[in-house]
């Protein structure tokens, strides 16, 4: 069993740590809201004073952390100036892939093995260990890494280089938002043209249409009863969090040159519904604002 360090403990990062402690890991949290590292004490990590002292002596360290600067500031403050050689890094925030690469960089002229680790399925996901993880990194620093991923996760994918696993994750979040975006509309439509949600539902969750979006998330009261619109948009994936994972995708197109029409008007969606003051609602929250309009 090992001494896992747990940094950032919210939303994911709650449940994804009370897995490694259900499978006899040592770990030791921290996260700046007092409320989100309370509840993983109470499940049985350690409590941890900050970010660097959950690092001591920690031969495991993950951070699940919600953007790119939060892991920049994390790293260059409290991972890089105190760790040894040879821990295994394990960040599963979803950043941009160049600040990624910047920070493998940073850990290997500390001898560490790391990988980004980008994660999806949703809370849910979480909470059960069945996350699908995309891995990026060395072949040594996957292998070192896997035996915990195998926790958090059940599909684990070994996608290439540093940084391969968030290339991945941001193309996969560029379709859950695109996704999103046309479920709730589909269901206003039918709404308006008088077509009961559930029997809407009901069909097309056999049919072409058929989505994440609408399977595990549906945005209508009472049909995936897991799902944030029957919590009041509470948890889940917050509509900011899309955003910064939409935008992350517009900036990879520009640069490599590639048209991304559709995923430019999802993200306007989303940001509109931002601008409302909905940032930390589910972003499936996103159908209030469509059938508003
Ligand atoms: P969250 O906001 O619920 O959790 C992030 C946590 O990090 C918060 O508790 C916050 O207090 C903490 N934090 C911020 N700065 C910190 C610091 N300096 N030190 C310690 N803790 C700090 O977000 P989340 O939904 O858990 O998402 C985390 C990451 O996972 C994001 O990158 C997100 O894009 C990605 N993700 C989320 C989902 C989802 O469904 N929520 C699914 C897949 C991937």
């Amino acid at each position: 069993m090992s001494n896992i360090a747990f940094i950032g403990v919210g939303n994911m990062g709650g449940p994804m740590a009370l897995n490694l402690v259900k499978a006899g890991h040592n770990v030791l949290a921290f996260d700046i809201v007092p409320s989100s590292l309370d509840a993983v004490v109470k499940g049985g990590c350690e409590k941890a004073a900050s970010a660097a002292a959950a690092i001591d002596g920690a031969e495991v360290i993950i951070t699940m952390l919600p953007a790119g600067d939060h892991v920049d500031a994390v790293y260059n403050t409290d991972v890089l100036p105190n760790i040894s050689a040879h821990t295994v890094l394990i960040d599963c925030s979803t950043i941009d892939m160049a600040m990624s690469q910047a920070v493998h960089e940073k850990a290997a002229t500390k001898d560490c093995l790391m990988v980004d680790a980008p994660v999806s399925g949703g809370v849910k996901s979480a909470v059960n260990g069945s996350l699908t993880i995309m891995v990026g990194g060395t072949a040594d620093a996957f292998a070192a890494a896997e035996p915990y991923l195998q926790v958090m996760g059940a599909n684990i994918f070994n996608c290439g280089d540093a940084g391969a696993g968030q290339a991945v994750k941001m193309c996969n979040n560029m379709m859950l938002g695109i996704q999103m975006t046309s479920t709730a509309e589909a269901f206003v439509l039918a709404e308006k043209l008088g077509i009961d949600s559930e029997k809407m539902f009901n069909v097309i969750n056999v049919s072409s249409g058929q989505c994440w979006s609408l399977s595990s998330y549906c945005p209508v009261p009472g049909l995936v009863p897991s799902a944030p619109v029957n919590n009041d948009f509470d948890g889940g994936f917050g509509t900011a969090l899309m955003i910064k994972d939409m935008n992350l995708a517009l900036a990879a197109a520009k640069a490599a040159g590639s048209s991304v029409d559709v995923a430019e008007k999802a993200a306007a969606i989303y940001q509109d519904y931002c601008d409302e003051g909905s940032g930390a609602k589910d972003f499936s929250g996103i159908i209030e604002l469509i059938r508003g309009r």
